[in-house]
């Protein structure tokens, strides 16, 4: 409902200039306010402002803006009222929600179908995280059994996710290429293809270390989860840099912290990615990869691994000899050549992971 312009008060009668606004412009304001609020509680505190704030705010234009910082909720904190804030964003045609609520009724509420149509509908407006998580999903046959992966299906989406700028995508499907997996090999376009994903992290590295000064080290998310390297990525850190790694998605945090909460026990031998970043559980037994020099951590994607291969697993691996003959049944990788550590270089550590996720 548009309000009338008021001009007639004077700013000595403590007139609030703001109450003489029409709706829409203030619409407008909320909906440019929503899309750049850096947390939960900047949006919410919106809302608490006053009732004006509070219906305006639940426009279905400032709804449909809203950023996906506005969903990092933790996990402890979900409940009926959060579901139905999602749902209305979603309603609104907010491919953020729709992602974020994909992901979280597919993995923490077991709402396998409903799960992957929200991802289905954000991936289809080009949203490069839904790609590459139905990417992992059909990779890993997530949510069905071994015989439900769709290998040609994960690399189209990898493809349409890494043109899209996703890193992960784009060496996930360098390596289908190098490997033959899901498509038909070519390992020289696989090796350009790892390089140039190489490339466009070093770059974002770059960008990272120019925006900071070298002096002072980014954490990582406020130090929510303290990694062994003070929280912060050491891929330059040979060269005196410490840099911010790759921002993780809120709705990867909310996974973590589900599935660690007390809340939600996972079932009985099945295990979360061990990228801090990732939060994806295994959705039933043996379905994601171990390392396979220390058999010992597992992962739902090379993307996964690779990040955790820098971030930290580079100073834990050690090669191990004894998970040669175990897991008869299980559908894990198997145990691959010992390999050490992939040193401080960019391409050793390509090589390394080459030789540590099959
Ligand atoms: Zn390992
Ligand atoms: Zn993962």
């Amino acid at each position: 409902m548009r309000r009338p312009l008021r001009y007639s008060h004077k700013v000595t009668d403590k007139y609030d200039l703001f109450d003489g606004l029409p709706d829409d412009l203030v619409v407008f304001i909320l909906s440019k306010l929503s899309s750049t609020a850096s947390s939960p509680s900047d949006f919410i505190n919106i809302l608490l402002t006053c009732k004006r704030l509070n219906q305006l705010g639940l426009h279905r234009l400032v709804l449909s803006k809203v950023g996906a910082k506005v969903f990092a909720m933790k996990a402890k904190y979900w409940s009926e009222f959060a579901h139905r804030f999602l749902k209305h964003c979603v309603n609104a045609g907010n491919i953020d929600a729709c992602y974020t609520l994909g992901m979280i009724r597919f993995y923490c509420l077991q709402n396998r179908g409903s799960g992957l149509a929200l991802m289905a509908k954000a991936a289809m407006k080009s949203h490069a995280q839904a790609l590459y998580s139905l990417a992992v999903i059909q990779f890993n046959g997530s949510g069905g059994s071994k015989r439900d992966k769709d290998l040609r299906a994960g690399v189209a989406l990898c493809a349409r996710a890494s043109l899209l700028g996703h890193i992960d995508a784009l060496r996930e499907l360098g390596h289908c290429l190098q490997d033959g997996y899901g498509v038909r090999q070519n390992i020289a376009e696989g090796r350009r293809l790892l390089i140039q994903a190489n490339a466009r992290e070093l770059a974002f590295v770059i960008r990272s270390v120019a925006q900071s000064s070298p002096a002072s080290s980014f954490s990582w998310r406020n130090n929510r989860y303290n990694f062994q390297t003070d929280s912060v990525c050491p891929l330059l850190s040979d060269y005196g840099y410490n840099v911010a790694m790759p921002e993780v998605h809120p709705v990867n945090w909310f996974l973590r912290e589900w599935f660690e909460s007390d809340r939600v026990v996972l079932e009985e031998g099945l295990r979360l990615c061990a990228h801090m970043g990732c939060g994806r559980p295994e959705t039933r037994p043996h379905e994601f990869r171990r390392c396979s020099v220390c058999g010992k951590v597992n992962y739902c994607s090379r993307g996964c691994q690779a990040l955790d291969w820098k971030l930290r697993h580079k100073m834990e691996c050690s090669p191990i000899q004894l998970l040669l003959q175990e897991n008869g049944g299980g559908d894990a990788a198997a145990v691959g050549v010992g390999n050490g550590d992939g040193g401080a270089g960019m391409e050793d550590d390509v090589a390394a992971q080459n030789a540590a996720v099959e």
